[in-house]
């Protein structure tokens, strides 16, 4: 209810967060109240919580569910009790990029994405409640869970890639890392029509989860370059997408490109790698790049998940309250964590 106190985090440094309660009344015009249902914990936010200054403060928990609980004035077709996830608006039509016809990618969407847009929340839903505009909520569909709202971020994120590179049926995918971005990747791959998807991932647990949605070709990476060999008749994968952000592996996972062959960057790595632009350029390789999505990469995803042909539920591992978000970040920067999706509850 509006009045209620409610409780943040955010980063003060590294490896400090910060918690105050904060009193959201009524909405500012133009703006909508979210009660939080559940935040999911992403890899970005635990490196902007190890790093400390790297997150703008609205992306510090930007994977999140819940219900409308106050809509200000002249917010139109939102109702209060509405279940929403956080996304992205629709392409603006006024900024530079969509006045020039590139509305897949409008600077207000990128912005918005980013967190660093002029209407961004002053905090990211590691919180009970927030404040946003009305372009950043996607109206969830009676077919998903709560659950599944919280998983469909990390799923637009992938099925954004996905689509950007836009492959040929029946083309032979490689997916590195099996965390909940390549098992992500590997679905959407596959209902794009790949003729084989093969997972590479050093964890066991991940390669069961891997196994468990039905990927019959999932190896440890020692083992990858033999069986991308063997399936390929020598030539190399058609696709793959590097998921795990790992620089050094940025030459080795172009090398299981074939000649004329996509390289798709999802994983972020921090650190500058070195790779061989001569390899990548004298094989014709095609580099896609993809951060984010746009807003029909949430309606996709949603209608996808809605129609049980995307398996989100299977990624998380787990629910914590606010009070355990500092040990959940903890453990899931030691390297050793069980967990691939956690989801945060601020209700506990
Ligand atoms: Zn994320
Ligand atoms: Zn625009």
């Amino acid at each position: 209810m509006a009045g209620d106190k409610t409780r943040v985090l955010t980063i003060g440094g590294p490896r400090d967060l910060r918690e105050y309660t904060e009193t959201l009344t009524e909405p500012e015009p133009g703006r909508v109240i979210v009660d939080v249902t559940y935040t999911g914990i992403c890899a970005t936010d635990v490196h902007g919580y190890t790093d400390g200054s790297m997150l703008p403060p609205a992306v510090f928990g930007h994977e999140w569910t819940g219900r409308l609980s106050a809509i200000g004035d002249g917010v139109p077709n939102l109702q209060v009790g509405q279940r929403v996830v956080g996304g992205v608006g629709p392409a603006c039509g006024t900024c530079a990029q969509c006045v020039a016809g590139h509305a897949r990618h409008c600077d207000t969407v990128f912005a918005e994405a980013n967190g660093i847009d002029e209407e961004a929340p002053e905090h990211g839903a590691f919180a009970g409640r927030i404040q946003v505009s009305p372009r950043r909520v996607l109206p969830v569909p009676d077919a998903l869970s709560d659950i599944e709202a919280a998983l469909v971020e990390p799923a637009a994120v992938t099925f954004h890639a996905v689509r950007r590179v836009a492959a040929e049926l029946g083309v032979i995918v490689v997916v590195q890392g099996a965390g909940p971005i390549g098992l992500l990747t590997a679905q959407h791959a596959r209902n794009a029509g790949a003729g084989l998807v093969l997972i590479s991932e050093p964890s066991v647990r991940r390669r069961d989860v891997a196994t468990m949605l039905g990927f019959k070709h999932v190896v440890a990476p020692e083992a990858l370059e033999s069986v991308v060999h063997d399936t390929s008749h020598g030539r190399g994968a058609d696709v793959v997408y590097e998921c795990a952000g790992v620089a050094s592996l940025l030459q080795p996972s172009a090398e299981l490109v074939r000649r004329g062959g996509t390289l798709a960057l999802l994983g972020y790595p921090l650190q500058k790698s070195t790779v061989s632009s001569a390899d990548w350029q004298s094989r014709e390789l095609t580099i896609i790049g993809s951060l984010a999505y746009n807003h029909d990469d949430f309606v996709g995803v949603m209608n996808l998940i809605a129609a049980r042909r995307l398996d989100v539920e299977v990624l998380h591992t787990g629910t914590v309250g606010l009070t355990w978000l500092r040990d959940t970040l903890e453990e899931l920067d030691s390297g050793h964590s069980r967990h691939a999706k956690v989801l945060v509850s601020p209700l506990n």
